[in-house]
């Protein structure tokens, strides 16, 4: 038993990637799977191609690494969080396509819940705002539109998962119909606080309790892949979501520990210990990971346009050609010029929430060049990222003394030397920033012994880099309270369209 193999289920791709027993990656295998965008804002997936890529990769990644079933201690899964996938109990077949977490379509729905006042009722209990992210109108979106969907799953033949639920259902030939907390705290139909599927929340979201999940810990999960899929049974023994995940990956185990993932957009996650703190500036509190009964929870928040502003100078602007290539044209100038580039290209998210800003770049004058504008993009990632860890600091009353990067621009020394500086605090990059699947290894190695707590994984985490602060508070201030008035300015742009 040398292996734990993660099961990382993405947005845009399925991933298998096997860990051992000092939590080294020795195997990765990835496919994508195609997009479904049937109307604007709709996103949709299909799950039989989520499953089906994701076995193929289960199966690569072992070939790969040439091992078979017996040395396999545990499965985890991670997976992208609250899509939706409703189907029929007694044939496994989705009544619909997944209804994936960017999908826009039930914004109407959730305005008209908000105007009836369900918010601070929600809220309290599970830590969300009302909005179309989450799964709860998602999931009554399918059972109004898929006919004959709603009286089935009344009479309990129809069976709702988030992407846990569906790949578990797979892996195990049909028997277990389980999700973990973590997925199930993204819902908008669980407490959060007792640790249930609510009675008023499923009243307010108008879904029978037939169709929903038996809830479980993260760890220990005690279910068995069915025999045929690998010759053998493996236990799956841990799951979390992928947020969740890359926060217990980056073990973010101690109360103020916080993570931020650096991808198209940014994810932060602050470990808030045995309690969920709401938030007074919409951030989000949920379920960190429950390990052997013990719930930790944590206060979250994300940034819309990361990584896609270096996109954007990439196929937009075309002032780079490769990701990589911001970092060496950013560096050509040592600063961005008096240049202040808010990228709210799709409006900002927390702490900010105004849905009609638009992008601006500011401070330009006849000296800008594009360099300064790469530098002010990249510097608007650590000022973004800056603007939520001061809320979630001010809102948990936790210092924020460190904080640990993942996710694909983390690999740019440049923005994270960035981050430190607008932080004044160190910025910590692993040597796998693979956090989020080796959190999924984590919580099943945890269930079956192959680590024996989480403790003893203190060292694993090993660092590529610690990023100090190099800059002077004073120039810090500056900076910090123009690019406040910068972002002042975009906002409400959109206002008439
Ligand atoms: P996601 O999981 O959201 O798809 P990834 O973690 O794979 O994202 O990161 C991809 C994002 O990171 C892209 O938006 C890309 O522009 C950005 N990115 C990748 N490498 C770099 C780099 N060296 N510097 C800055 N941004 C980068």
């Amino acid at each position: 038993m040398q292996y734990i193999l993660s099961l990382d289920q993405g947005t845009t791709s399925s991933r298998a990637i096997l860990f051992d027993k000092q939590g080294r990656m020795t195997a990765l295998s990835q496919k994508e799977f195609p997009q479904i965008y049937p109307r604007p804002g709709w996103v949709q997936h299909d799950p039989d191609q989520i499953w089906t890529t994701q076995r193929a990769v289960l199966k690569e990644v072992m070939a790969k690494a040439q091992i078979s079933a017996d040395s396999l201690a545990a499965i985890g899964i991670t997976n992208q969080r609250e899509t939706v996938v409703v189907w029929d109990r007694t044939d496994g077949r989705p009544v619909y396509n997944a209804i994936v977490w960017q999908d826009r379509r039930t914004a109407d729905l959730c305005s008209r819940l908000r105007k009836q006042g369900h918010e601070p009722m929600v809220r309290q209990k599970t830590g969300l705002l009302i909005d179309p992210y989450f799964s709860a109108t998602k999931i009554k979106w399918i059972l109004d539109h898929v006919e004959g969907a709603r009286q089935k799953a009344r009479t309990g033949r129809l069976a709702f998962g988030t992407i846990d639920a569906w790949l578990m259902w797979k892996l195990t030939g049909g028997r277990y119909h389980i999700t973990d907390v973590t997925n199930a705290s993204r819902t908008l139909l669980f407490d959060i606080h007792t640790g249930r599927w609510d009675s008023d929340l499923l009243e307010v979201f108008d879904i029978p309790e037939a169709i929903l999940p038996e809830v479980v810990p993260s760890s220990p999960v005690s279910a068995q892949t069915e025999p045929a899929l690998l010759g053998r049974s493996i236990p799956v023994a841990g799951i979390a979501g992928d947020q969740q995940a890359a926060l217990l990956g980056q073990l973010c185990c101690q109360e103020g520990a916080v993570k931020n993932t650096y991808g198209t957009g940014c994810f932060m996650l602050l470990n808030t210990g045995q309690r969920p703190v709401f938030s007074a500036n919409q951030l989000i509190a949920t379920i960190g990971w429950n390990i052997r009964g013990q719930t930790t929870y944590a206060l979250e928040g994300s940034v819309f346009v990361a990584g896609a502003v270096v996109q954007w100078l990439r196929d937009g602007l075309k002032i780079i050609r490769t990701a990589a290539e911001s970092e060496t044209l950013a560096g050509s100038v040592p600063d961005s010029g008096g240049v202040y580039f808010v990228p709210a290209f799709v409006g900002l998210g927390a702490p900010h929430w105004d849905p009609y800003a638009r992008g601006a770049v500011l401070g330009i004058t006849r000296d800008t060049t594009g360099a300064h504008i790469a530098r002010a993009a990249l510097e608007s990632i650590a000022h973004q990222v800056a603007d939520v860890i001061e809320a979630m600091s001010a809102d948990s009353g936790i210092p924020i003394t460190r904080l640990g990067a993942d996710g694909g621009a983390a690999a740019n020394d440049l923005l994270l030397q960035t981050q430190a500086d607008f932080l004044q605090i160190p910025i910590e990059r692993p040597k796998v920033l693979e956090s989020t699947a080796r959190g999924a290894a984590y919580l099943a190695g945890l269930a079956v012994g192959f680590w024996p707590s989480l403790e003893a994984l203190a060292d694993q985490c090993e660092m590529d880099r610690i990023f100090r602060p190099q800059m002077q508070p004073e120039q810090v201030a500056q900076k910090r309270a123009q690019w406040k008035e910068a972002v002042s300015r975009s906002k409400k742009w959109n206002i008439e369209s």
